[in-house]
């Protein structure tokens, strides 16, 4: 089977939804005008219950098919946010925002949820509950895990989760995927190293914390090199390095590091923030500075479960006539909140040759349009199928 014919009458109805979501993009939860605008589409394709403010801005729609006596309730998933980057593709849709732009094809997923929403409306065509899902913040905000600390889960009763994200440089068309670890936990770092400022022609006065701290940043290196088993994946990024002299004469009394840290297992997620301490204050108290280290747990290794994976991919290959393995991603992804409370699964689907995301000359590809919707229908119709 490939794409349903009702997404190709949509296609251009679709596209149009995306390129004004396009043009104006909101950050993290600032999505009050998406919100808006997927609710009043919702309530306008005649879902049974359409409910905002759910996880500060996000939205769930309530689809019921024609019988639902299977009892069975399958949560689909979209995220609606943006980022904060410069568009700098030329687009005549392109962002009116300065400084925000739909740099991860939210705006796509989006649209494809809502194209998905209105087919599954009018046709209604299996047993069971569909509950769409529109979050916002998935770009390091959290918005997932606000939605399930609202308590989205057990009050529509959704028994299984599935999400979606555009994957560039991948034919149109396609999909990947992959059963257990997918995605990696995204976790934040600060660590300041307080030393003793003074002038720079007297050292010998001062704790250069400048220098503790540029020790520590290759020290943190070995964590992954020296600490961790090989064969497993870790990453330790500082990715800000400030002091707090602006003078060419002053040796700074603090330097404030910020970074990332990514892992794929909780052993080695353990032993990353354990090291991570170990280092940064033996480091700082060899050179008589002093380290204050903020280890803040953010996003979860997301983790696909095996059976509803594997019907993903069955529901690909019936939608595109291939579905291949995914590789491992180090990014974060929010949709982790939601596959810790239900089984589910997440699938990338091809951008074609567009830059990358988070590029400001990224852009999501509308021809991908009936693909993603076909593949949320039916999965809707094939775990639901009508008696
Ligand atoms: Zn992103
Ligand atoms: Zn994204």
């Amino acid at each position: 089977m490939p794409v349903k014919n009702r997404f190709a009458e949509l296609h251009d109805e679709i596209t149009a939804w995306r390129r004004d979501l396009h043009e104006h993009p909101e950050i993290l939860f600032d999505t009050v005008r998406t919100a808006k605008v997927v609710a009043d589409k919702l309530r306008a394709f005649g879902c049974d219950e359409v409910v905002e403010g759910i996880g500060r801005t996000g939205v769930v729609g309530v689809i019921k098919g024609k019988s639902t006596s299977s009892g069975k309730v399958i949560g689909l998933r979209a995220d609606m946010d943006a980022l904060p980057i410069h568009e700098q593709t030329g687009l005549d849709y392109a962002s009116k925002t300065a400084g925000a732009m739909h740099a991860c094809g939210h705006d796509g997923h989006t649209a494809m949820l809502l194209g998905a929403a209105q087919y599954l409306s009018e046709t209604r065509n299996f047993d069971g509950t569909v509950v769409v899902i529109f979050q916002p913040a998935e770009e390091g905000g959290g918005g997932g895990r606000e939605m399930c600390a609202d308590g989205m889960m057990e009050k529509f009763g959704i028994q299984e989760v599935y999400g979606m994200h555009n994957w560039p440089g991948h034919d149109i068309g396609t999909f990947a995927i992959r059963p257990g670890p997918f995605f990696a936990a995204a976790d934040l770092v600060e660590i300041e190293i307080e030393g003793r400022g003074g002038h720079a022609a007297k050292p010998h006065e001062t704790i250069d914390s400048t220098v503790v701290a540029s020790h520590i940043v290759l020290g943190l290196q070995s964590i992954a090199s020296r600490n961790a088993d090989p064969v497993e994946q870790l990453v330790v990024s500082i990715t800000s390095f400030e002091t707090s002299s602006k003078a060419f004469n002053v040796i700074p009394q603090r330097v404030t590091m910020k970074g990332t840290v990514r892992t794929l297992s909780p052993a080695i997620r353990d032993l990353a923030e354990k090291r991570i301490s170990e280092i940064c204050d033996g480091i700082a108290a060899a050179y008589g500075a002093k380290a204050t280290v903020n280890y803040k747990r953010n996003y979860p290794v997301m983790i696909n479960s095996d059976d509803q994976t594997e019907f993903a991919a069955e529901v690909a290959r019936a939608v595109s006539g291939q579905c291949e393995e995914a590789p491992l991603v180090m990014g974060g992804e929010d949709f982790a909140f939601m596959l810790e409370e239900r089984p589910g699964a997440y699938i990338l689907v091809g951008n074609g040759d567009s830059a990358d995301v988070h590029n400001p000359e990224y852009n999501f590809n509308d021809d991908a349009i009936p693909v993603g919707c076909s593949w949320w229908a039916e999965i809707a119709e094939r775990r639901m199928p009508a008696a």
